[in-house]
């Protein structure tokens, strides 16, 4: 059987960095979001449909979604909302069972998948045994964020507060790696234990 464990963390978290580290351990990764993307880039396999039901003005010369008009439309209409979900969400399912069995082909003992809106879009907890929580202070990622991207700290704030509040995630963890103050290669041992609690 193989583990399946969502990675989850806001901006700035290290939910990356602790990917990366549980990739060094054996672990397989899954990135929802690139999965997501590929179905409505040129060539994906939501273009079709979506041109079929929104219409052919939705997809642009190079056979991708326009996703700055499918953001305008979906922003004002939830109803239009639900109906790209509705065409996208079940491609994505397909794509990451594909990979999901090629993991196992390759005989990973767990497979994290990382989900950077885990808490905030409720459909992914009951396709997951684990969920993983990388958690920090809110200046800490605004620091860890402004350094790493350039972004002015009042920029970092505002992504911060889009996304789920810390304590929502929290509260949706069973597992919480708390990184906060904590030099790397100490945040590399709390990652090694975590992955040998996950028999990897
Ligand atoms: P996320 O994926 O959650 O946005 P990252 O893993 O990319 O976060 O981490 C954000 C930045 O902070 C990166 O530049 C990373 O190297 C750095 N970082 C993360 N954890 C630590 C730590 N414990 N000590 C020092 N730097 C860290």
């Amino acid at each position: 059987m193989v583990l399946r464990i969502g990675l989850t963390g806001g901006i700035g978290s290290g939910k990356s960095t602790v990917l990366q580290m549980l990739v060094g351990h054996g672990a397989a990764a899954i990135d929802a979001d690139a999965i997501s993307r590929a179905t409505t880039a040129a060539g994906g396999a939501a273009i079709a449909e979506l041109a079929r039901q929104f219409g052919a003005d939705f997809v642009t010369a190079e056979g991708a979604l326009d996703r700055a008009k499918m953001r305008e439309r979906v922003y004002a209409d939830p109803a239009a909302r639900r109906q790209l979900e509705a065409i996208v969400h079940p491609l994505v399912g397909v794509e990451i069972e594909r990979q999901v069995r090629s993991a196992v082909a390759s005989a990973h003992r767990a497979i994290v998948f990382d989900i950077p809106l885990l808490v905030e879009s409720g459909r992914w907890r009951a396709q997951l045994d684990r969920v993983l929580v990388v958690d920090c202070s809110g200046p800490t990622q605004v620091s860890r964020v402004v350094e790493r991207s350039g972004l002015a700290p009042k920029e970092v704030e505002a992504i911060i507060a889009a996304q789920a509040p810390r304590a929502a995630r929290l509260a949706a963890a069973d597992i919480v790696i708390c990184n906060e103050a904590l030099p790397l290669g100490e945040l590399a041992g709390e990652v090694a234990q975590v992955a040998a609690a996950f028999g990897l």
